[in-house]
């Protein structure tokens, strides 16, 4: 008989044979999923039986991960910020680095009425992240993809702050007015050169306008940090994620643009990953 121990010992074992970077973790997500239980879950239940169903599905997910896939494009949702999140074909698959920028903005924002917008937003996940945790706060969820704001939308929907968040089709800032406390993005910073020699599970899975960033991978950031600086309040905050040798260029365009205190802080793996920096008061030189 199948145990929910023996089936997860089956997966992690084939991953580990084929080198799979996480293949514990990705193991226990994948028959968790398939069980339709949570991943804690499944270390304590572990003589439970599976039945057929279960274990056929376990196995289709271990087929797709052993071909290549990312666990959240088989699952079509992954966790971020606490928040469990939709993927679809138009969504970047969020990264746990980008935890990095919403920390960053949480302990720089008190919760009061602020107007926040993320610039491609994909699956919502900055945005919705923020707005959980500052309740007061409201968001603009721009993208230029369609499919990614139906994501979005959703995402909002599913974590109950779709009243908070009103949704854009558009290009970066091209279709917002101002008055803006915060700006973030996660936009694409992937240079040509980088974009040809990416790993298949990204260039295979996520989509390539939210990976592309142009000849040097800033064109993204040459649009965004004139038009944030338009667009915020004196005193307001740009935060954007970067690549991770990119913390000089996109700081410089920060100070070029006037910005104060450009900082760059470094994700777990103590790299540079975020840049950010306040819309100066007019009255500072
Ligand atoms: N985090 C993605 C990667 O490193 C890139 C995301 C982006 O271009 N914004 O593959």
């Amino acid at each position: 008989m199948q145990t929910r121990g023996t089936l997860y010992r089956l997966l992690r074992d084939r991953f580990r044979e084929a080198h799979v970077p996480t293949p514990e973790l990705d193991a226990r997500i994948l028959v968790a999923a398939a069980l339709g239980i949570e991943p804690g879950a499944l270390l304590l239940s572990q003589d439970f039986a599976v039945s057929d169903d279960a274990a056929a599905l376990a196995t289709r997910y271990g087929e797709r991960r052993l071909s290549g896939a990312p666990v959240g494009r088989i699952l079509g949702q992954r966790e971020f910020f606490g928040l469990g999140l939709e993927l679809s074909s138009g969504t970047l698959e969020p990264r746990p680095d980008t935890e990095i920028l919403v920390e960053a903005v949480l302990a720089r924002s008190v919760d009061r009425a602020l107007r926040l917008a993320d610039l491609g937003t994909g699956t919502g996940a900055i945005l919705l992240a923020l707005l959980a945790h500052l309740p007061q706060a409201q968001g603009l969820a721009v993208d230029l993809s369609m499919d990614a704001l139906a994501t979005a939308r959703r995402n909002a929907v599913r974590h109950g702050l779709s009243d908070r968040v009103l949704f854009l089709c558009g290009d970066y800032a091209a279709a917002l007015a101002g008055g803006l406390d915060v700006i973030v993005s996660n936009p694409p910073y992937i240079s040509h050169p980088e974009l040809a020699v990416l790993a298949p599970e990204v260039a295979l899975h996520d989509p390539v306008l939210a990976l592309d960033g142009g000849v040097d991978g800033l064109d993204a950031y040459r649009r965004i940090v004139p038009e944030a600086a338009d667009l915020l309040v004196q005193g307001g905050l740009l935060a954007l994620e970067i690549g991770a040798a990119q913390g000089a260029s996109v700081g410089g365009l920060l100070r070029h643009h006037h910005f104060q205190g450009v900082e760059i802080l470094r994700d777990l793996a103590g790299l540079d990953r975020v840049v950010l920096g306040w819309k100066r008061h007019d009255n500072q030189v």
